[in-house]
This record gives structure tokens, C-alpha cells and sequence, in this order.
């Protein structure tokens, strides 16, 4: 261990990111990723950037990407915060909200492997709260935890299940604490939470421009929440960084948001071919989880998930597993393209044989 670093640094895990080997070209289904290209309209966007403004630093307000959230989202512009993806708006949510010698931040055991990161690196304590057997959450669980606030991502990662708005509009009314929505994976499920934050100001919902916009390259999130929450990752944000989103990102995502319709067919295309690889899948004796999401979690007896995942590498087939209790078993694999999800059932199909 380096003697330079602090304690700790010494002392954390970080989250490890999706593989992109450069040995030779894979079906990338291992995160998330959207399959078809961004909006035309992004790319206009993308090329309106007047390269010689690249000398000054970006709109600091934000404006314009703002508004364009905040129509899209039916909320008015000061109640929204964009940050460098989600996960640095996640980073700021642990950081703002909760105590490092408080009660803790409660989250299920099978989540968003990044949630424990954030607790380990902000010293927060961690309340977990484990998945029922089917791995679906029992809100109530969560909710009589003595912790300082909750996080939930919905539809839930890796599993890919999704929870109705009415059971999270009742557990964001009964907590009375903070509740951070994860909606990461929303746009293929349909029950967002942002309607909810006009009436409740212990709710933050936090979205992202990678899965649902195909913007994954570009590095753009934004949080929807009652005005005081906003500001209290203002504090945070101009702590760290004044400027997040740099002048590209905040044209083009601004561009993005506004063109619902394009986004609207094309994650109809991701949410269709989920339907049919989960069959597929099904048909070939594996266990799948019903998914609300971009991503299917399956299984299938007597093979363990390193091992579906090293057969499918060799196959030139990426997809993710995750070494750990209760879902070691499982390979989580991004519904690719038509083409891409053939690919796959293809290599499937070859060592299955
Ligand atoms: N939340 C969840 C549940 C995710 O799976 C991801 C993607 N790894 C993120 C947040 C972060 O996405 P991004 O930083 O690309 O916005």
C-alpha cells in the first residue's frame, strides 16, 4: 500500500465499472447501455456548439438544460439539479443527507452496488435491509429501519423489478425521512416518482441521461425535488466542483430531453425485445426475474453465473455476473439490438449443445 495515502483511502473498496476488454470486438451487453444512437436532434445540438465558446467555462446556471429538463418533467427548473451522471448526484444525496455519526442510510442487500461505496467513502453507517425471496422489496421493512433516510433504486439493479408509484408514494408519505428514487432504468418502466415530489419534500428523485437517452458517453444526470433538497446539493456540488456539466453535455442533453418522441419509440424497441429475450431465455430452461428495466437477471440449474458469464466471453458475448451472496448464480445482460440479443441466444445455444 502506498505510504502517502490517507487512512481512508487505504481503507476503501471502490465500485468496479462494466469490462471493456480490447482484445477483439464483443456484443457489449454487460451495462446497460442503449442500444441505438442518440437523438438526431442531440446530434444537431452537439454540432451548434460554438467550438471557440469552449474557452470559457460553462453556463454556471445551468439554464437552458434546466428548462429543457423541467418541461420534459412537468416541474418548474428550480426544483431540478444535473450533475456529471447520476452517480455523482448519488454521491452528493449521501454526502448532504446523511450523517457520518447518524443512524444510517437504509437500502436493500441485493441494489446498486455503488450505494455501499458511498456509505464506506462518506463514513455513513449502512442499515440493510434484505430483498424478500422472490427478491421483491417489502417497503414496510425498510420503512420501520430507525435509519436517517432511504435509497431505492426503481426498477431495483441488478434484479431489473420495478415497484408501483402508489407503494412508493406510501412509503415516501408514512417515512417522513429522507427518501432518495433511484430511476436509473425508469424510462423502461413507466412509474416515475417526479409527480410526487410537488407534494412531499423528503423525496429526490434521481435520473440519468445514460440508459434512457442513450447518452451513457456524454456523463449527465439530474435530481427532481423540493427546492431545499436542491439546494442542499448545490452546497455539495459547489464544494467539489463548480462545473459538472460542461458546455457540450449541457446543449446536448437540453436538445435530448426535448425530443421525448424519438426516445419514447426507441425504448418501445428496448422494452419489446425484453419481452422476447425473457422468453427466449425461459425457453432455454433459465429463471428469469420479471424486468421493468433494460437488463434481464436469469439463471438456469446446475450452472453458476461466472460460468454462463466465461462462456459467453469466449463466445465473444459480454454480459455481467456478480461473485455474491444470493445471486451468484445470476448473469444480468443488457436487451441489446435485435441483432445483438440473436447474438447472444446464439452463443447461448452453441455451449448449452
Ligand atoms: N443508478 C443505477 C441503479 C445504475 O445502474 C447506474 C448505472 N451504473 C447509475 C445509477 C449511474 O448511471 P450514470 O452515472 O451513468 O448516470
Amino acid at each position: 500500500m502506498n505510504t502517502y495515502l490517507n487512512k481512508r483511502a487505504q481503507g476503501i473498496v471502490p465500485y468496479v465499472a462494466g469490462e471493456q476488454p480490447k482484445d477483439k470486438k464483443y456484443v457489449k451487453l454487460n451495462t446497460n447501455e442503449n442500444p441505438y444512437p442518440p437523438s438526431p436532434k442531440a446530434l444537431e445540438a452537439y454540432k451548434g456548439v460554438n467550438f471557440s465558446d469552449l474557452r470559457l467555462y460553462p453556463p454556471l446556471a445551468m439554464d437552458k438544460l434546466k428548462s429543457a429538463v423541467a418541461e420534459a418533467e412537468g416541474v418548474s427548473p428550480e426544483n431540478v439539479f444535473c450533475g456529471n451522471g447520476s452517480d455523482e448526484i448519488l454521491a452528493f444525496c449521501f454526502s448532504a443527507f446523511f450523517d457520518a455519526d447518524g443512524k444510517g442510510a437504509a437500502f436493500a442487500d441485493i441494489t446498486y452496488s455503488f450505494y455501499p461505496v458511498f456509505c464506506e467513502f462518506f463514513g455513513i453507517p449502512q442499515v440493510i435491509v434484505p430483498l424478500e425471496e422472490d427478491f421483491s422489496q417489502d417497503l414496510e421493512k425498510l420503512r420501520k429501519t430507525p435509519a436517517q433516510g432511504a435509497v431505492i433504486a426503481n426498477p431495483n439493479a441488478p434484479t431489473g423489478m420495478g415497484i408501483a408509484r402508489e407503494e412508493i408514494e406510501k412509503f415516501v408519505a408514512q417515512s417522513g425521512r429522507i427518501v432518495i428514487v433511484d430511476e436509473a432504468y425508469m424510462p423502461f418502466y413507466g412509474q416515475s416518482a417526479v409527480p410526487l415530489t410537488q407534494k412531499y419534500d423528503n423525496l429526490l428523485v434521481v435520473k440519468t441521461f445514460s440508459k434512457g437517452y442513450s447518452l451513457a458517453g456524454l456523463r449527465c444526470g439530474y435530481a427532481v425535488g423540493d427546492r431545499e433538497l436542491i439546494s442542499a446539493l448545490e452546497r455539495c456540488r459547489d464544494s467539489f466542483n463548480s462545473y459538472p456539466v460542461d458546455t457540450v453535455c449541457q446543449a446536448v442533453c437540453a436538445a435530448a430531453i426535448a425530443d421525448g418522441e424519438y426516445y419514447r419509440e426507441k425504448n418501445a424497441l428496448v422494452i419489446s425485445e425484453r419481452e422476447r429475450l425473457s422468453k427466449e431465455l425461459a425457453r432455454r430452461g433459465f429463471f428469469v426475474l420479471p424486468s421493468c428495466s433494460n437488463f434481464v437477471f436469469a439463471k438456469k440449474s446446475g450452472l453458476s453465473g461466472r460460468e454462463v458469464y466465461e462462456k459467453l466471453r469466449e463466445r465473444g458475448v459480454l454480459v455481467r455476473h456478480f461473485q455474491k451472496p444470493r445471486i451468484a448464480d445470476f448473469c444480468r445482460i443488457t436487451v441489446g439490438s435485435a441483432e445483438q440479443n440473436d447474438a447472444l441466444l446464439a452463443a447461448l445455444d452453441d455451449f448449452l449443445s
